[in-house]
């Protein structure tokens, strides 16, 4: 009997060459203990490593006994490294793909030569291991069950402020990476566009000496982060944003203002909804939609 589909756990073949393709392998967010024994038979066996950072990788796999020959692999030259490599890999090459720290792909590079390897047809793996946002997100206390990433927020105030603006009411956690040189600034932003009492959680140093996990409101987080000097690597995350938020920035919800015009000026509710969306410059449609999710939110 085949072994595909089946729910049995399957252990890698230790004694069998590795098969040719993409290898995308995870390492370490800080403790070198998170490596898996899949990643160290991998990162042996492999033809080429392809770093983000060929010194910071040089640690780990000089830790680990590792001498398989390794080439950069960046932001910078990912467009026509991506190219080289594939042609390398269609010819029957095995290379994997690890950024400084975690998941490649997730918000490091490794997502171009995915798609690259894929269009040359050529086979690719992912060898799972630490990522930061899931670390956080697991012993954040928050919503599991859906959440979403956005990454990085974008530096400039007015940008951020739009995109935490436009997240999702009531969808589940937020998660996004955040330097610590501007998690003050950004938590402020949160607390313009979410009110003092909307709870977040900072993960910092997840797997480290120095792990920590702040909860609370954002309010209590941002006298608490204004009493020391921010350190660190870390996960912010948003628990799932109240619908009555929109009301902070001075708006009410879309129903609302819908039936004060019908009362004040005898508008049809789908008059009323029109002029709504006209003054708060977004397409009927949208409103409409924003409309029949507070009508769903209050069954
Ligand atoms: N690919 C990585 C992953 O799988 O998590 C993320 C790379 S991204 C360039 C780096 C960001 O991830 C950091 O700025 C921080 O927000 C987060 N991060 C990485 N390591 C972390 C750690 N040990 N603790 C908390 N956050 C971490």
């Amino acid at each position: 009997m085949s072994d595909e589909g089946s729910a049995e756990t399957y252990v890698g073949s230790v004694d069998k060459p590795l098969a040719p393709g993409l290898y995308l392998v995870a390492t370490p967010i800080g403790n070198l203990e998170d490596i898996t024994l899949r990643a160290l038979r991998v990162l042996r066996l492999v033809d080429r490593i392809a770093c983000e950072d060929t010194r910071q990788t040089q640690k780990l796999l000089h830790h680990f006994g590792i001498k398989t020959p390794t080439v950069s692999y960046h932001m910078h030259n990912e467009g026509s490294r991506s190219e080289e490599l594939a042609a390398e890999l269609k010819a029957g090459g095995r290379i994997a793909v690890v950024s400084d720290a975690g998941t490649p792909g997730i918000a490091d590079p490794g997502g171009q030569i995915a798609a690259a390897a894929i269009a040359a047809g050529v086979a690719v793996y992912p060898v799972p291991g630490a990522n930061a946002a899931i670390s956080g997100l697991i012993a954040s206390g928050l919503p599991t069950e859906g959440f979403t990433f956005h990454g990085f927020l974008p530096s400039k105030g007015g940008q951020r402020k739009t995109v935490l603006e436009e997240l999702p009411r009531g969808s589940g956690t937020h998660i996004f990476y955040e330097a610590p040189h501007r998690i003050e600034d950004t938590l402020a932003d949160v607390e313009a566009v979410f009110g003092a009492a909307q709870h977040v959680v900072i993960a910092r140093e997840l797997t480290k000496l120095h792990e920590e996990f702040l909860r609370g409101a954002v309010a209590e987080i941002r006298a608490e982060l204004a009493k020391r000097t921010v350190r660190g690597e870390m996960v912010l995350m948003l628990a799932p944003v109240a619908v009555e938020a929109a009301a902070l920035k001075g708006k009410t919800s879309i129903g609302a203002e819908v039936a004060a015009l019908m009362a004040a000026e005898g508008l049809a509710e789908k008059d009323a909804l029109k002029r709504v969306a006209r003054e708060r410059g977004i397409g009927k449609s949208n409103a409409y939609r924003e409309l029949q999710r507070e009508q769903n939110r209050l069954r």
